[in-house]
């Protein structure tokens, strides 16, 4: 890589670190310049491709100029920092000469807005189509659409991408209004809708599309983000949303200070309730409530629904329907149809269970195996929880023990 390109390319994979819609950034190796493999700086990171495969994808920006200044953004126009961009073709080169190398199997394009939406939108667009047309080539590309460009171009977009994204952010008008004056709701969902109407019309052939949403920079408590997200997919404007925990990097008086830690375990949580809406049939308003709106840090999102909903337990494992199985603490979608199956043959007890490898620990508060519970406890959620949340005793190995040695005696 000439030396122009390769510092451009530090900026600008640096610069696009923050967007976790695309999983994971960069990856810490030690190299030195010049040799094979040396990726770290070149911002690879890895994402799941429909089919459930880990690729690993060269995650950039076209430019970290923007003329917007949204208060969270490292990129923000006020901000002093090294700027760079890419030229179409320097981008749709790079990324060929990084697959033939093997590095990555796909591109993750995101920018900042340079000139106008629609200017940064054709950019983007060239590279689509000198990757695709010129060079041919036929491999995943995830591009962050531009609110507020014009449909015929997000509609070119969304057909050459293999998947496509439009960032919220921040999940109120409010909060938009407050820390990105230049967006609007509106203007960010309008790329996510036009991407549905185009992949209703290929016959249903969803493209896949997702969002980011920024948790702790502003108000909004969980059963706000929860609602949204909801929302979002049930209007099937959204495949997949990001959480991401706020990282400070700007000193602002509407944004916590600095030093203020990202809220990583509360991220966390969104991911588990986000999976309950997806996966498990769980609606927003079962997980939280107005009147409860935030999410348990100690426990997960479906053990603070059971405990709330204790009338509905203990859930008898040899009857319980598939819908009852997946609802309870400890036992996921793939230990229901092991559950179900198994109840086949014979009446299961909680040796069974274990055999089947379900989760006892967090499931025995709630289960009776022919009428037999595990462990004799109230049934109180102060019980419980207590229960559940005290620290697992550290086993002191023995003397004698050796199995850790020589595995089976
Ligand atoms: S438009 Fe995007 S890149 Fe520009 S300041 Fe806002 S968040 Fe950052």
């Amino acid at each position: 890589m000439k030396k122009d390109i390769y510092a451009k390319m530090q900026i600008l994979s640096d610069s696009a670190k923050y967007d976790v819609s695309c999983s994971s950034s960069g990856s810490d190796s030690n190299y030195k310049t010049g040799e094979l493999g040396a990726t770290h700086n070149s911002g690879i990171c890895h994402t799941f491709s429909a089919d459930g495969r880990c690729i690993s994808l060269l995650k950039v920006l076209l430019t970290n100029y923007c003329i917007y200044d949204c208060a969270y953004c490292v990129n923000r126009s006020s901000n002093d920092i090294p700027r760079a961009a890419f030229s179409p073709r320097e981008l749709a080169n790079i990324t060929i000469n990084f697959y033939k190398r093997n590095y990555i199997e796909g591109l993750f394009l995101s920018s900042g807005i340079i000139e106008s939406e629609n200017h940064t939108m054709e950019l983007i667009l060239r590279v689509l189509k000198i990757l695709r047309f010129e060079h041919k080539f036929n491999g995943y590309i995830h591009v962050k659409l531009i609110p507020g460009s014009d449909e015929a171009l997000i509609a070119e977009v969304v057909r050459l991408a293999s998947r496509v994204s439009s960032n919220i952010e921040l999940p109120s008008d409010n909060s938009l209004k407050l820390l990105a004056p230049n967006k609007t709701k509106e203007k960010v969902l309008q790329p996510l809708k036009i991407a549905r109407d185009l992949s209703l019309e290929r016959d249903n052939k969803a493209i896949g599309m997702s969002t980011q949403l920024i948790v702790g920079a502003t108000p909004e408590s969980d059963f706000d983000i929860l609602k949204l997200s909801s929302v979002l997919y049930d209007k099937a404007l959204l495949k997949r949303v990001y959480y991401s925990a706020y990282i400070p990097v700007n000193d602002d008086k509407n944004l916590p200070a600095i030093l203020t830690k990202p809220p990583l375990v509360r991220e966390h949580r969104l991911y588990q309730a986000d999976w309950l809406l997806r996966f498990y049939g769980f609606s927003y308003d079962e997980i939280l409530t107005s009147q409860a709106p935030n999410l348990d840090e100690e426990l997960d999102p479906k053990t603070m629904w059971a405990l709330s909903n204790l009338h509905l337990f203990p859930i008898e494992i040899n009857r319980a329907s598939k819908e009852e199985l997946i609802r309870i603490p400890g036992i996921g979608v793939r230990g229901a149809h092991k559950i179900l199956k198994a109840r086949r043959f014979k009446k299961l007890g909680f040796d069974d269970l274990k055999a089947l490898k379900i989760s006892i620990k967090r499931a025995q508060y709630f289960i009776t195996c022919e009428r037999e519970f595990q462990r004799e406890i109230a049934l109180y959620p102060e019980n419980i929880r207590a229960a559940l949340i005290k620290p697992e005793p550290k086993k002191q190995p023995s003397l004698f023990d050796v199995s850790g040695i020589t595995g089976e005696l």
